[in-house]
């Protein structure tokens, strides 16, 4: 089955309502790529606002709480996301996973919660530089799978980006091979977990250090269906060259 390549903007903490014109630009320059899904997560004040600037665009959290409601001082939760017209959030980002303390049951109980507002969710793993450096890192990114991952999902509303810590904001890639090896070892730890039919639908995304110029070799590589970008997803000229990649493959 051909999987729709998928490529998203995490913006982190990054943008005031001054950026919106770059988003406005990034959407218009991509709209005609049939073949991609883009989708762009601003910072939770800056959602409301995209969606009215870019009527019909995919925009969507960096976050949220596992609680439909409550005394949590500072979040969202999932249900206000879908409330103001988001239609994913990004949950476990290790931004979040080491910044935050968050474990792979509150990334797995905050995946379900956005499942369960109708919100599709990008589910991030990733593991750090010793690890990678030991030789460790399948067995820890399928660990993670196998504490975050949600019971229950529909294949097509939930995607996994595999974002090695150490390739975050640094501009150090790993090689194809690398990526290739994670990501098929990612699928297969899908199929083993929540049966073939999950696995084959599942999109499976590579993040850290995506560019214009390495672009097309990542997500060219196997059992890679798109990418998850920060730093080079913030202006069109960084970004719409990526989704481009993306189409030609
Ligand atoms: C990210 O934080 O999700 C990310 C991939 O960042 P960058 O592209 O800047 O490495």
């Amino acid at each position: 089955m051909a999987r729709r390549k998928y490529v998203v903007g995490n913006w982190k903490m990054n943008g005031t309502k001054a950026a919106l014109d770059e988003a406005q630009a990034i959407f218009a320059a991509t709209k005609d790529h049939d073949a991609v899904d883009v989708a762009l997560c601003p910072p939770f004040t800056l959602i409301g606002p995209m969606i009215a600037a870019a009527p019909g665009a995919a925009v969507g959290g960096q976050d949220c709480h596992s609680a439909a409601s409550g005394a949590f001082t500072g979040s969202v939760a999932a249900p206000m996301l879908a409330d103001i017209g988001a239609s994913l959030v990004i949950v476990g980002h290790s931004e979040r996973r080491e910044g935050c303390g968050e474990s792979d049951a509150e990334v797995k109980a905050k995946a379900e919660a956005a499942l369960t507002a109708g919100l599709s969710v990008i589910l991030c793993v990733g593991e750090p530089r010793g690890v990678r450096e030991s030789g460790g890192a399948i067995d820890y990114v399928l660990a993670q799978i196998a504490g975050s991952l949600p019971a229950e999902f529909d294949p097509s509303r939930l995607a996994i980006a595999y974002e090695p810590i150490w390739a975050i904001g640094t501009g150090l890639v790993p090689t194809v091979d690398d990526v290739a090896a994670m990501h098929g070892a990612i699928r297969e730890k899908l199929g083993q977990q929540a049966g073939a039919g999950a696995a084959e639908g599942m999109r499976i995304l590579y993040g850290g250090s995506v560019n214009a110029e390495n672009a097309a070799e990542l997500l060219d590589a196997g059992d890679v269906d798109g990418a998850l970008v920060g730093g080079a997803s913030l202006t069109a000229a960084k970004f719409v060259p990526i989704v481009a990649a993306a189409a030609a493959l």
